[in-house]
């Protein structure tokens, strides 16, 4: 691990400028992501600041009948909140499906959101990648890329984003909140994550020292809220496959909903046309027609190819769920 200073920030404004500061400073949540990635020196920062003591630690009720969760909340503290269970259980299980119980005792709201690829390569310095180090190459793409992505692929990265959490937030249009030297803005969870594109180095859309405050979530939306994932052991195993889904039927047939999913792609993916797809029919016959429109342009890397036909059958078992809750 290389040198770094450490700093504790006391309020979202001070961390903004504390990073500021310093050329190459990184914030640290839990810490569960930036140190290992710290140890393998893949993450170098020269300075951290530690922003678990601003204040941002609660979960509150915003006045339309949502949520406004800070930035600092324990992953575990947000999936028992009585609110979330009941109100956002498709977050809620999300949630207890990641990691491990110490780990969600340790990982912060904000931290889950920006956490990185668990593409093999990306942690192994000794292989080419243009996510670690741009212009040297991807080694998946020939390699073994069995956990990475099929969708919104580039030839530069087939990664995927690993947040169990932030696939359920997108199903449920959240909104992520930041400070930074610019001023506070709100963005749209659908705009925080990026496609690899030429630039699979920048995960996000956030300038240098922009600071995650809090996420919102609007009110539920109708309907039975699903979250299944598919892993290659029974708990502490990232997503091959996850479907976030807010299913609204009635005797049978489905009158609208929400899809987001994991594991297929740089981003949680969501794509509104599979949705309109599921309106005014059966769960059964809806199924293959929305996986359809979620799956365009989606191709395997050779280890890979297996979500294609994953992702159909999970949506097909969740809607299938849904049909009988
Ligand atoms: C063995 C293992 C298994 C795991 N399994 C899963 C899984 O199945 N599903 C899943 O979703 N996750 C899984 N995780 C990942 C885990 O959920 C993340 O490590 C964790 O959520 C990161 O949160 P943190 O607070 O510890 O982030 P940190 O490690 O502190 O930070 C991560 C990144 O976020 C930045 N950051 C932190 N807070 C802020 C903020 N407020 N504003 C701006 N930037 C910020 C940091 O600078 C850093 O770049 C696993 C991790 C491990 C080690
Ligand atoms: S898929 Fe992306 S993260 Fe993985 S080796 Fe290629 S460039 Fe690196």
């Amino acid at each position: 691990m290389r040198a770094f200073s450490y700093e504790r920030a006391e309020t979202p404004e001070g961390a903004v400028k504390a990073a500021a500061g310093h050329p190459n400073a990184k914030y640290i949540g839990g810490g569960t992501n930036l140190l290992d990635l710290m140890k393998l020196e893949i993450e170098t920062p020269s300075h951290l600041v530690d922003v678990n003591h601003l204040g941002l630690d609660r979960i509150e009720e915003t006045p339309d009948g949502g949520l406004r969760i800070g930035a600092q909340v324990r992953n575990s503290d947000l999936a028992w909140d009585p609110r979330v269970r009941t109100r956002y259980g498709v977050l809620s299980r999300a949630l207890l499906a990641g990691a491990s119980g110490q780990l969600r005792n340790k990982a912060t709201t904000g931290g889950n959101l920006l956490q990185r690829t668990r593409c093999y390569y990306f942690y192994d310095p000794a292989k080419p990648c243009n996510k670690r180090d741009p212009g040297s190459g991807c080694s998946a793409l020939d390699g073994f890329n069995r956990i990475l992505a099929v969708v919104g692929t580039s030839p530069k990265c087939i990664a995927t984003h690993p947040s169990d959490m932030a696939v359920a937030m997108r199903a449920l249009d959240a909104t992520v909140e930041t400070v930074s030297a610019e001023g506070r803005r709100a963005i749209p969870i659908a705009e925080l994550h990026r496609l690899p594109g030429d630039h699979p180095e920048r995960d996000t859309t956030l300038s240098a020292g922009e600071l995650i405050t809090h996420v919102t979530l609007p009110p539920p939306p109708p309907g039975v809220q699903i979250y299944r994932k598919v892993r290659d052991r029974a708990s502490y195993a990232f997503a091959l496959v996850s479907v976030a889904a807010v299913v609204d039927t009635r005797g049978g047939e489905i009158r609208g909903g929400r899809l987001a999913f994991g594991g297929l792609a740089h981003k949680p993916w969501r794509v509104e046309a599979a949705e309109q797809a599921l309106a005014g029919h059966p769960a059964s016959a809806a199924a293959n027609a929305a996986a359809d429109r979620v799956l365009e342009g989606a191709k395997g890397f050779g280890s890979n190819d297996f979500k294609i036909p994953l992702t159909r059958q999970t949506l097909a078992a969740v809607l299938s769920q849904a049909a009988q809750a």
